[in-house]
């Protein structure tokens, strides 16, 4: 049977929780313990779907086509697993299924409540994903802080979990956040102990208390915490911030926290061995020459929007030895400002994704530029989107060209609706969402990139390169590169007269893993990271002549 770690937050949001939880499924896994994972999100929409990037940050996909909280793209690249639909569950997953039931007649003559109807649907979900994953340890996260309204029937369901599957079983961790006062000097540890007696209230006790700070945190700070919040003192665990995500499993496991979780649940663990991580954070934090990459979206202002593209960047040049200095333009500033100005020391450029009219216009002055200056690209989904239009305009002579997104009715609608997608009416979870396969052609710079002929990618779209326009783009110098088995949806196109002009209809960013970057994004700064732009330096050769 499954064993459970349930990890809360308190205080504030946005202190690392996600980050904590990836950390401990590492960690365990090192000792190769079986783990899944799974985030528990209050909020009553169905999934974050529906949602602008502003609000949630990023949409992450799982290869089954699930639009997920970002978090889980931390565990994917954390704990090196592919989860499913079933390790993001919201409050809005979990009232919808208790009404249909109620409808149904599943409870007939019973009046519905939150204890017990939707702490049970809660519980099953649990359940569900332990049994089907068979981990040895399931980890989950609830969403929020402690003492949001919202929260309420999530913290319930997990009190209720010590009993029903027995003390032994089920561990609770809360992450929290040490302020630091200037005026005094001194962490503060009241507000941990507000949150873990808000915990105790609805009868939950820490068995281990994780303290985020900024600042070093002395024993002093550790024995009042262990003294206020009935916590032993080994099981306070300080995790001050640190330069790199990667480096969270290596601070837990030096604080004594991989054995601790061992014990308290009485697993079978093997020793630990961090020697992988160990060395990926040594060559993360060593100095490396820079490459410098635009990213060029709507939402720059929000870093968490691109997320796991930022991610991949990282990971792609660590794989050259680099090191990304990583600009956000916003593609209204482009629009305002021109390419010039803000792209002139761009080795490369990335366009993600995206969705509605706001800078779209920016984004192709972009695509037009790294075209013409020979710049490399790499357009995800949306950026491929850009990049066709971009080309069409020019191929065709006209300024028509567009995506039926954008302008419906333009004479040259070079991106349109799938077909699949005409009819559609509901927004929630109705693109085209997921993993699909894509023959590569071989020769293109796609098919060097992977070094195989079919690739599975992770899909999120309603628009798609429209097949009317493949013969004139193509004459023109587009190169189809990547097609559905079928050869009836381009995947990935790029263009014949540049270095290298890549776009995917997938993303890629979703699938890349520290350690084993994605061949497009190892790729594209593979070649980016010797073009030579303004005010770069070519580095001198060290010879022992000189
Ligand atoms: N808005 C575009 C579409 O729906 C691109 C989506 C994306 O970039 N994920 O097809």
């Amino acid at each position: 049977m499954a064993k459970y770690i349930f990890v809360t937050g308190g205080v504030v949001s946005s202190i690392g929780k996600g980050i904590t939880v990836a950390s401990i499924g590492t960690i365990l896994k090192s000792r190769q313990i079986t783990v899944s994972v799974q985030k528990l999100d209050p909020y009553l929409n169905v999934d974050p779907g529906t949602m602008s990037p502003y609000q949630h940050g990023e949409v992450f996909v799982t290869q089954d086509g699930a639009e997920t909280d970002l978090d889980l793209g931390n565990y994917e690249r954390f704990i090196d697993v592919n989860l499913t639909a079933e390790s993001n569950v919201t409050s809005g997953q979990i009232y919808s299924a208790v009404i249909a039931k109620e409808r149904r007649g599943d409870f007939l003559g019973g009046t519905i409540q939150v204890v017990p109807h939707v702490t049970t649907e809660i519980k099953e979900r649990f359940k569900k994903l332990a049994q089907r994953s068979q981990a040895e340890v399931v980890i989950i996260e609830v969403g929020g802080t402690v003492g949001d309204i919202e929260g309420q029937p999530f913290l319930e369901a997990i009190r209720q979990m010590r009993n029903d599957v027995g003390r032994d079983n089920v561990l609770y961790v809360h992450v929290t956040l040490l302020p630091y006062l200037t005026s005094t000097q001194e962490l503060k540890t009241k507000p941990t102990q507000h949150s873990v007696n808000e915990l105790r209230r609805i009868g939950i006790q820490p068995d281990i208390i994780i303290c985020r700070s900024d600042y070093p945190i002395s024993e002093g700070i550790r024995d009042k915490i262990s003294l206020f919040c009935d916590v032993d003192r080994q099981a306070v665990i300080p995790l001050p911030t640190v330069s790199t995500i990667y480096e969270v499993p290596l601070l837990l496991e030096e604080e004594g926290l991989g054995q601790l979780v061992v014990d308290k649940l009485s697993l079978k663990a093997q020793p630990t061995d961090l020697s992988q991580w160990q060395e990926l954070v040594t060559c993360l934090k060593a100095p490396r020459e820079l490459v410098n990459i635009a990213l060029v979206g709507k939402y720059v202002e929000l870093k968490d929007a691109y997320f796991s593209v930022r991610e991949a960047l990282y990971h792609a040049a660590l794989y050259h030895n680099r090191d990304i200095n990583l600009t956000w333009v916003a593609s209204e500033a482009v629009e305002r400002d021109g390419s010039d100005a803000l792209l002139r020391s761009a080795q490369g450029i990335i366009v993600p994704g995206g969705f509605g009219i706001r800078g779209i216009e920016g984004m192709i002055k972009t695509a037009s530029y790294a075209r013409n200056n020979e710049i490399p690209y790499l357009g995800l989904c949306l950026g491929m989107h850009v990049m066709v239009i971009e080309f069409a305009r020019y191929a065709l002579g006209s300024t028509e060209p567009n995506s039926t997104e954008f302008d419906a009715s333009t004479p040259y609608p070079v991106i349109d609706l799938l077909p699949e997608q005409k009819n559609i009416e509901n927004k929630g979870g109705t693109m085209r969402l997921g993993n699909y396969p894509c023959q590569l052609v071989p020769g293109s710079h796609a098919a060097s990139a992977y070094g195989q002929s079919l690739v599975y990618e992770r899909h999120r779209h309603r628009f798609e390169f429209n097949n009317e326009f493949r013969p004139r783009l193509g004459e023109a110098g587009m190169v189809y590169s990547g097609l559905s088995p079928d050869g009836k949806l381009v995947e990935v196109c790029e263009l014949a007269n540049h270095p290298w002009m890549v776009s995917c209809q997938f993303h890629p960013e979703f699938g890349s893993r520290p350690g084993h970057p994605h061949p497009l994004f190892r790729d594209f700064i593979g070649i980016a990271k010797d073009i030579l732009r303004e005010g770069a330096q070519p580095p001198l050769p060290l010879s022992p002549s000189l």
